[in-house]
């Protein structure tokens, strides 16, 4: 099955290799697209919107039908995933029902005519009609989930989309693209996968009505300079610094495992896990210690493995970048409660590492670690722990903990971010918008508001019949 423009046009790209992160070898390989092979990828997303824009019934069909086959193809997207990715199969088969979810969700979900009525004679109604084709860049943390958050509203919103994964991750996407294939029509989702520069091309390509990127902050800002050229829409999920903050009442045992997890979930490699935490100067020692236990104890090993609960780092530079702000860390003096360097087998594994005494000026603070390192920080007042909360550049989410939840959700309104939790951290309901604020994104997902995202008003206006 055909699942790239240029398998479609009959030529295949150069390849580049694919690498399994527990064992640092390739072990599959992906067409390495060059930027002129958008242009055909692109024209047929357009020819393709027509037909699919036309009908929103058979778009609701086809999009539950492709829920079914991703379920169906649940097995070897999961075992891919782990494979390129890294993270536990546990996880894969989560994340696989995720985007199976998040088609059933935006299948049924349509915008509503509104009528604005303001006392005067003319009747003002407010449809919704798509923009047209989508380019979809997404990063290598969650291949599949991510991009459904992509595909699932600008489909049912009746645009179509070229899609790009991360060049570190592009088998499982390029699988489902083939999976995705057997209930859409033609043309109405293209993966490409390539190096860059294919990703700044798409973003910039004239073609494109709406440019909805994740990853990282510096290209995020790249993106949307690329996208100015042509004044395309763009909606950019970036970064997060996400700080837990601890009241002087929390139970450290009863939080303990639900915090840990929070921060080391798909080894750390999410953007809204808990990055920093501040616990008051009375309980620091017993948060560290029972974080650094968990960190010593946990099953590292490859994600294949039934018993791993933390698999490696995703790839190379992020296992370079992640070894960096800790020794720097550690060079400025803070102490490794656990962990603190690399594991000495092959494949890019990093001891689950806790920081204590950690320089608040320290990058694995102030930046985005991105991995299994997770500093600790004591605070003196709970004023001082909301501002060190809110004293980065990011916003994505935050949370607070404590036996109090009234108490606690006291204290969350007062952080800098588009969501706060009480007593947990990075849950989501499809129904509800995520948005970072600051440096964390631009523009809303999620819910109604990512349909939306994918939407532009069309407004009839004309004189009220007598
Ligand atoms: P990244 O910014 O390096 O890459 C993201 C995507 O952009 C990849 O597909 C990459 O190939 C592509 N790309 C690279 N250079 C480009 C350019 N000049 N123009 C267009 N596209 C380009 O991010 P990453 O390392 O893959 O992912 C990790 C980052 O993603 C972290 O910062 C994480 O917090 C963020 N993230 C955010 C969310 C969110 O919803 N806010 C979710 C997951 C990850």
């Amino acid at each position: 099955m055909p699942t790239s423009e240029a398998e479609r046009a009959g030529y295949l790209a150069a390849p580049f290799a694919v690498v399994d992160p527990a064992t640092g070898e390739p072990f599959d390989e992906a067409p390495d697209q060059q930027p002129d092979e958008l242009d055909t990828a692109v024209d047929r997303a357009h020819r393709a919107w027509h037909g699919w824009r036309a009908d929103p019934a058979a778009r609701t069909a086809a999009l539950r039908e492709a829920a079914d086959a991703v379920e169906a193809a649940g097995d070897d997207l999961a075992r891919l995933l782990t494979r390129e990715q890294g993270k536990p199969l546990a996880e894969s088969y989560a994340e696989v029902a995720r985007t199976a979810a998040r088609l059933c969700y935006f299948a049924d979900l349509a915008p509503r005519t509104r009528r604005i009525a303001d006392g005067r004679p003319v009747r003002s109604e407010i449809r919704w009609r798509p923009l047209g084709p989508v380019a979809a860049i997404v990063p290598w943390n969650f291949p599949l989930q991510l991009a459904a958050a992509k595909f699932a509203p600008a489909l049912a919103a009746g645009n179509t989309m070229v899609l790009k994964p991360s060049p570190f991750t592009p088998s499982a996407t390029r699988l489902l693209g083939s999976v995705l294939a057997t209930a859409l029509p033609e043309d109405v989702l293209t993966v490409v996968t390539g190096r860059e520069p294919l990703g700044a091309r798409l973003a910039s390509h004239p073609g494109i009505r709406h440019v909805t990127f994740t990853g990282s902050v510096p290209t995020g800002r790249a993106v949307a300079q690329a996208a100015a050229a042509s004044l395309t829409r763009v909606t950019l999920e970036l970064g997060g610094n996400d700080a837990a903050v601890l009241l002087d009442d929390i139970e450290v045992d009863r939080i303990a495992d639900r915090l840990f997890w929070a921060a080391f979930r798909n080894c750390g490699q999410v953007c809204m896990a808990v990055k920093r935490v501040y616990a008051p100067a009375r309980l620091h020692t017993e948060v560290v210690e029972a974080l650094a236990q968990r960190a010593k104890t946990v099953a590292v090993g490859p994600g294949l493995d039934p018993d791993t609960r933390l698999g490696p780092v995703s790839n190379a530079p992020q296992l370079a970048r992640i070894d960096h702000v800790t020794q720097q860390a550690l060079a400025d003096g803070a102490r490794a409660a656990a962990g603190g360097h690399r594991l000495d087998r092959p494949g890019y594994f990093f001891a689950p590492t806790i920081l204590t005494d950690v320089p608040p000026g320290s990058p694995v603070v102030t930046g985005e670690q991105f991995g299994p390192v997770l500093p600790v920080l004591p605070y003196r007042s709970l004023d001082e722990a909301v501002d060190a909360a809110n004293s980065t550049g990011f916003g994505l989410g935050g949370s607070v903990w404590s036996t109090d939840p009234d108490r606690a959700e006291a204290v969350a309104e007062r952080l800098e971010c588009g969501t706060a939790w009480v007593n947990h951290h990075a849950e989501l309901s499809l129904a509800q918008p995520f948005a970072g604020v600051k440096d964390s994104g631009v523009g809303v997902a999620g819910g109604p508001w990512g349909l939306y995202g994918n939407l532009r008003p069309f407004v009839v206006h004309r004189p009220q019949e007598t």
